[in-house]
């Protein structure tokens, strides 16, 4: 069968991940998160002391940027991607508040972007992927022969990210998690390059009322109403 690309955008904290990956291990494809990309030049800038007071050092950062390599690999136990920065893995890291705050305005900036898509597209030069993010159906991949455009409420994307946090150990509080939504949702869909929005051909997926096992039939459903078609 033709191997196709899978783009899955939305908005934060939908569970586009946890979908991304499910989808991949279903149909045998790979698997990129492009917001663990974004979020490794976040750290990257945080560890570098390019973030003060909430400002980042855009021209420190400019000068910096061919010291960030950043991979993936999967986990020897778990088959899951573990998001690699310079060789050293960042997966935990990445995942926490003080990053998710930071994450957005550093997605903001054009070089940023410009760099990180190009290593996108590498990724997909042999199609068999799916890749989540806020711009992959509309920006990366425009041809993608399918795309999902995932949302749901801002309140129940909170509890989500309220229950991983908890799970991993952190003790979030959930108002502060809902103003991050709240405010990466504005800044993602505001930006003048590459703003979130739904690509025109893109199917919308609301699953605020969604189990995961119905989201997953809808989507394999979907996958194989494509690959018939292509
Ligand atoms: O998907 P995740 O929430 O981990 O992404 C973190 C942030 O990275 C998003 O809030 C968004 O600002 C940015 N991002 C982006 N373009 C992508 C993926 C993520 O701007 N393709």
């Amino acid at each position: 069968m033709k191997k196709i690309i899978i783009a899955i955008d939305g908005f934060s904290s939908c569970g586009k991940s946890t979908m991304a990956k499910a989808l991949a291990r279903n149909v045998g494809y790979l698997y990129f998160d492009s917001g663990a990309m974004y979020r490794a030049v976040t750290l990257f800038c945080m560890r570098n002391g390019l973030i003060t007071n909430g400002n980042i050092d855009v021209e420190a950062l400019r000068a910096r940027m061919n010291e960030i390599h950043i991979t993936f690999k999967a986990d020897p136990v778990s088959g899951n991607s573990i998001t690699m920065l310079n060789n050293e893995d960042v997966e935990h890291d990445i995942r926490s508040l003080e990053v998710s705050k930071m994450v957005s305005q550093v997605a903001t900036l054009d070089f940023v972007r410009s760099e990180m898509i190009e290593q996108q597209r590498e990724m997909g030069k042999s199609k068999g992927i799916v890749m989540d993010g806020r711009d992959i159906g509309t920006t990366v991949f425009p041809n993608a022969e399918m795309k999902v455009f995932v949302t749901a409420s801002a309140e129940v994307r909170a509890q989500r990210r309220y229950d991983e946090l908890t799970a991993r150990g952190d003790q979030p509080n959930y108002n502060e998690i809902l103003e991050n939504v709240q405010q990466r949702d504005h800044i993602d869909q505001t930006r003048e390059i590459s703003p979130l929005k739904k690509a025109d051909d893109a199917l919308l997926l609301d699953n605020s009322n969604m189990t995961r096992e119905e989201q997953m039939n809808w989507l394999i459903e979907m996958f194989n109403k494509l690959t018939k078609e292509c």
